[in-house]
């Protein structure tokens, strides 16, 4: 299976999009289709046994639209963009041309020899040098026994255009036949023009939709400082290599990412974690691709490259996440799918009344058939949800939230109860050994190797513990999860962790007043030698900076907030008071933890489930919403709905406003879509003309619909201006 984000060439509207995806979904081997009229871009997976890109090219082109598969870095990509812009930019210069001799003419009733032909050949000229697009489209869509907006285009300008050269060309016989040889030229190209007009706005408001991962995108260095033979030399990035030692000089963007080696300094972060603090760097940190250097120089060397980078994984997830459809959008594609056909139908029906219902009235007809035509374009409905999905994606990004797709940015508006680990995320998940009663050498190599094999956060602490120690041969190693550690170390079997494991063990004198006087205040653990507890160390892992502020934000804004932890009760009832949590599980094993999920929600909550993606996977999976920690290069973003980069709780607060702000964005956003529709369709058909004579213009109903969708798009950009 294959999985692929390519753009599409040539879809005008949400119903190019509806067709393309079905092309898609039917071509043989693809097994998921997924195509964003807001990004033109389909998400295709494939089985590369059964198909090629070629085939499902070739399939995307029978349908009448184009796909890309070469792959084309940001850059050509972008290049290409404002190509296409430029184009529409063009024809829609154009189009203006050719619309105001004719529109002038028309208005003030200008006459003088030839007039109607000049409007006339105007007129036809345009359609076929600007309009031959929409034709060729159009012709596709019928070969296909579809319709989109191309069709509707082609059939209200045409109609127009070919019902005046009939005024004019049948002059006498219309007027014996008591029909005025009235023409309108201009309906054609004024539409012609406001359709240019349209899509030239929509694009730029697109375009800045799309700000987020621009910016992210524009991070990446071109070159770096890279060490050749004792000297430095400037390299261009394609050719870094793993190893590489880089010089990363102040003021300047890290490369790639990777480790420092020599040297100090503080890191601009903030592209990354949202978190303005610049973050200190010494010997064996980790740095990222895209993050700059305030001050100092420093040399690391080379890890990760190109797309295997941090931030290249960040704006795969953000792109990714941007072209997925919010549920709502099924409902909607549906609708849009069959609005065309629908809308034609209409079309006729209301020329069929305007005939049969007044006298002498071809002309009122014709115009309200091209009304209801021009008038109904979907291009709004197509635009509504994906660019406010975009804008919250983006917005997330910004502030060092991910978002997995836009079902996650859904559920995380109806959250009411989170449920926070507390290790790694209400502290700091860097604990300490404050005090321990191990002076045996022999035990505490033993200790230290069998931490060694443990990737628990106490393991690291006492692993960093110890300067001097010796790597003994473990025979045998287990992983207890939610209690401790478990090895052999020459036909004897050891254990470390929680009392409450080790509590049938004896324990000496001077452990039990070590652990009386650390019970409460710091996470006790022990190592038993058989039944025997040869030691017991107490372990500190402060709380974040900002974890009391983001629990308050939460429970001021009516959510539960729950803490629990595999922890002991004492020291989890202390840490639960300093931030402010009432509602506490203490010993709690991760498969309880699942459960505990579990009965919550058959409370009927929706729960948010905050973790570090590793240890509580489980929870994590039952929970409504999951949301992990991102702890630099390890983010599980396969795990986790939103991951949170960096350490800041307050973040969880945030990505619930975003998620409100976004769908109410995005309701009000099929509001506008439809309202023009639902309110223009009859207007548009004439019903207010029987009573108060008023029949709407084409030109003034190409008008409503470039506005319904640039307002649908501006109220999409407005939402990125909203605090969160
Ligand atoms: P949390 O829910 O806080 O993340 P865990 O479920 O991971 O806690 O662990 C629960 C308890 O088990 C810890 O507080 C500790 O006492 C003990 N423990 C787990 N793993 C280890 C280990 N590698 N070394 C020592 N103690 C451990
Ligand atoms: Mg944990």
């Amino acid at each position: 299976m294959e999985r692929k984000i390519l753009p599409v060439e040539g879809m005008m509207c949400a119903g190019c999009a509806n067709t393309v995806e079905k092309k898609l979904k039917n071509t043989q081997g693809v097994s998921l289709a997924r195509v964003n009229y807001a990004t033109q871009k389909a998400t295709i997976e494939f089985d590369s046994e059964k198909t090629s890109l070629k085939k499902i090219k070739k399939s995307v082109e029978d349908a009448g639209y184009g796909l890309v598969i070469d792959y084309m870095t940001g850059e050509e990509i972008e290049e290409k963009k404002k190509k296409q812009y430029e184009k529409l930019k063009r024809n829609f210069y154009v189009s203006l041309l050719f619309s105001i001799p004719v529109f002038v003419i028309s208005m003030f009733h200008i006459s003088f020899p030839y007039s109607n032909y000049i409007q006339g050949v105007l007129t036809t000229i345009c359609l076929f040098i600007l309009g031959g697009e929409f034709y060729s489209r159009a012709y596709k869509q019928l070969k296909n026994k579809s319709a989109n907006m191309d069709t509707l285009v082609v059939i209200s300008t045409s109609v127009a255009c070919i019902y005046s050269w009939s005024a004019i060309a049948f002059k006498r016989q219309w007027e014996e036949a008591n029909v005025e040889p009235q023409i309108y030229f201009e309906t054609s190209v004024v539409i012609i023009s406001f359709i240019f007009l349209g899509k030239l706005l929509e694009e730029k408001a697109k375009g800045n939709t799309s700000q987020a991962i621009k910016k992210l995108m524009g991070l990446k260095p071109k070159s770096a400082l890279v060490k050749n033979e004792d000297k430095w030399a400037e390299k261009p990035l394609e050719e870094v290599v793993k190893g590489d030692i880089i010089l990363v000089k102040s003021g300047q963007k890290i490369a790639v990412d990777g480790v420092v080696i020599q040297g100090e300094s503080y890191v601009d972060e903030s592209m990354i974690t949202g978190e303005p603090m610049a973050v200190k760097k010494r010997k064996g940190d980790r740095v990222f691709s895209g993050t700059i250097n305030q001050r100092g120089s420093f040399q690391m060397s080379a890890e990760k490259l190109a797309e295997q980078t941090l931030l290249a994984s960040i704006i795969k997830a953000v792109e990714e996440a941007q072209t997925s459809k919010a549920p709502i959008q099924r409902l909607v594609d549906k609708i849009s799918s069959v609005f065309v056909p629908v809308v034609i139908a209409i079309a006729f029906i209301t020329f069929g009344c305007w005939i049969s219902l007044a006298e002498n009235s071809l002309l009122q007809a014709l115009q309200s058939f091209v009304n209801v035509i021009v008038i109904a374009c979907p291009c709004a409905l197509g635009l509504a949800t994906p660019t406010a999905i975009m804008v919250g994606v983006g917005k997330g990004a910004e502030n060092g939230i991910l978002i997995k797709d836009a079902q996650s940015l859904e559920i995380a508006s109806k959250v009411d109860v989170v449920v926070m680990d507390k290790t790694g995320t209400i502290t700091q998940g860097k604990p300490q050994i404050v005090e321990h009663s191990f002076e045996n050498q022999c035990d505490i190599n033993v200790l230290i190797s069998i931490e060694n094999c443990s990737q628990h956060p106490i393991a690291k602490a006492v692993v960093e513990n110890w300067s001097e120690w010796e790597n003994f041969n473990i025979e045998y190693f287990e992983n207890i999860v939610g209690y401790g550690v478990r090895g052999n170390y020459l036909g004897q079997d050891y254990r470390v962790g929680s009392l409450e494991w080790l509590k049938d063990c004896q324990m000496g004198e001077q452990e039990k007043k070590l652990v009386e006087k650390w019970s409460g205040n710091a996470t006790l653990i022990a190592m038993a030698k058989g039944e025997k507890i040869v030691g017991v160390a107490a372990v500190t892992d402060p709380v974040k900076e900002n974890s009391k502020k983001a629990i308050e934000q939460l429970k001021n804004s009516g959510i539960e907030v729950y803490m629990i932890t595999g922890d002991g009760e004492k020291n989890s009832e202390k840490i639960a008071q300093k931030v402010g949590i009432n509602l506490y599980r203490w010993e709690v094993k991760p498969s309880e933890k699942q459960d505990f999920i579990k009965s919550l929600q058959e409370k009927g909550k929706k729960i948010a489930m905050v973790g570090d993606g590793i240890n509580d996977s489980q929870a994590l999976a039952q929970a409504d919403l999951s949301i992990a920690m991102g702890k630099g290069s390890d983010i599980a973003m396969d795990v986790a709905q939103i991951t949170l980069m960096g350490s800041d709780l307050t973040k969880i607060k945030k990505a619930i406003s975003l998620s409100k702000i976004t769908l109410k964005t995005l309701k009000e956003n099929l509001f506008w879509a439809f309202i023009y529709n639902v309110i223009g369709i009859p207007i548009a058909a004439g019903v207010l003309y029987p009573k108060f004579g008023f029949l709407l213009n084409p030109m003034i109903a190409s008008l409503a619909m470039v506005f319904s969708s640039v307002s649908v798009v501006t109220n999409s950009l407005r939402s990125a201006k909203k605090n969160i």
